[in-house]
């Protein structure tokens, strides 16, 4: 692999031909292999996305050629790095629509940003007695930070349940909010259900009794366009590894003016101004949130893949994701005894289901002897699961690379499953 002068190659109707019926297939190197003997058919990427050959050459270019920390060193190394870190903040903000790069602040995924959110938010805006909003359908991220807020501050958790489909009930969320409300945290698509958000009403029904809302959007990130200013929530967190990019680095928007009133999370380097045994000053949001070393090579690789999804267009993958969801729930219909949970009107393209005859986790493993790669269990959405009844569900979920070969590949294994296990 060479490691210089990468010039953005076209994606998808480039000049390499490509006989495939899928434009993005070809950028991905894992698809090629084979598991178990057979071809892979990866159908995991809500657990995490694959990854273009322009995120592993940003990455390796990085170690190869500007391995340097950013931020300190006079050297050239050091100031080569700087440009290709700070770049990609600049890139991020663009995807997003931020108003500011000083509002984007490099953590190690969704999990950590909300952290940060739940405990420098909560330590300066709440108090004993107020209420936090959360939704049933959340991932654990979404729920555990704030139940510990809610210890330690004396505030409120309020969940608003959800109905049978795995949609929000938005009259019982309304009815929820109130002077007290200080945040709402919210997915934007669940990992779990696959349900999507009316984010819009959400925000604004929020915003009408004074609260804040942070948007958990790690599941939404290479599906569609996220636009901050539009939706107009006060934070927003993502993960690079689920939108294409490298794992452990991750993404949180935040208000300039609420990451200003905003403590520190965690203390060390690069988040300080002075310091002395007297005291400690920090510096301004983004850098007060961002002690230590970064992921330097994780923030270059998320780069280049916002670079990928941008070129790629995320109108373009939106209208793939949604022809194929159509196209894998009729096929899925036709397995019998399959129970999907989830069926929101709208949905993206997440299939979670349980079959009657075979548990969820051996559906698992059968798949896997077929190359067909699915996550079984919880989805660390235990509370959805409660709320279906169920322990666990089969977890298709598809990304820009999946095909309707894909999906058939999903079915003829199932209904082999089933064959095989009664
Ligand atoms: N929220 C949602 C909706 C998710 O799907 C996930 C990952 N499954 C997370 C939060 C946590 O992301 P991470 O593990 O990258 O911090």
């Amino acid at each position: 692999m060479s490691t210089h002068n990468f010039a953005a190659r076209p994606v998808g109707d480039g000049p390499e031909p490509d006989s495939s019926p899928n434009p993005f297939r070809k950028d991905f190197p894992v698809l090629e292999r084979t598991v178990h003997g057979k071809p892979l058919v990866y159908l995991d990427n809500a657990a995490t996305t694959q990854k273009p050959r322009e995120v592993i050459e940003a990455v390796e270019r990085y170690y190869a050629s500007n391995c340097a920390n950013v931020h300190r060193g006079l050297h050239l190394l050091s100031a080569e790095a700087t440009v290709a870190f700070e770049g990609a903040r600049e890139r991020i903000r663009q995807f997003i629509n931020a108003p500011s790069i000083s509002e984007i602040v490099f953590t190690s995924g969704t999990s950590a940003a909300i952290n940060l959110v739940a405990y420098s938010f909560g330590r300066r805006f709440v108090r004993e007695g107020d209420d936090v909003v959360i939704t049933e359908m959340e991932h654990h991220s979404n729920i555990v930070p704030w139940q510990l807020l809610c210890e330690r501050s004396g505030a409120n958790l309020r969940v608003v349940p959800i109905n049978d489909d795995g949609e929000m009930e938005l009259d019982r969320y309304e009815q929820l909010l109130g002077p007290r409300t200080r945040i709402v945290a919210v997915t934007h698509t669940s990992n779990a259900l696959g349900t999507r958000n009316p984010l819009s009403r959400i925000i604004e029904s929020a915003h009408s009794v004074g609260a804040s809302v942070l948007v958990d959007a790690a599941q939404a990130m290479a599906h569609e366009i996220v636009d901050v200013s539009k939706l107009g929530c006060d934070f927003l967190a993502f993960s690079g590894h689920k939108m294409l990019g490298p794992t452990g680095v991750g993404v949180l928007y935040g208000r300039y003016d609420l990451l200003e009133a905003m403590p520190p999370f965690l203390g060390g380097g690069e988040m300080i101004e002075r310091v002395s045994f007297e005291g400690t000053t920090f510096k301004a949001p983004p850098s007060r949130f961002e002690a230590g070393t970064p992921d330097i090579a994780g923030v270059i690789g998320l780069g280049a893949a916002v670079d990928y999804l941008t070129r790629a267009g995320l109108d373009r993958i939106a209208g793939h994701d949604t022809e194929l969801l159509a196209y894998a729930t009729a096929r899925l219909s036709e397995v019998p005894g399959l129970r999907m949970v989830g069926t929101a009107k709208d949905k993206s393209s997440i299939l979670s289901f349980n079959l009657a005859q075979v548990h969820s986790h051996d559906v698992g493993q059968w798949l896997d002897g077929d190359g067909v790669a699915v996550r079984a269990g919880h989805h660390c959405a235990q509370p959805v699961m409660d709320r279906f009844g169920v322990s666990s569900t089969v977890r298709a979920s598809l990304a820009c690379y999946n095909t309707r070969e894909d999906v058939d590949a999903l079915v003829r294994a199932l209904l082999k499953t089933i064959e095989v296990m009664s």
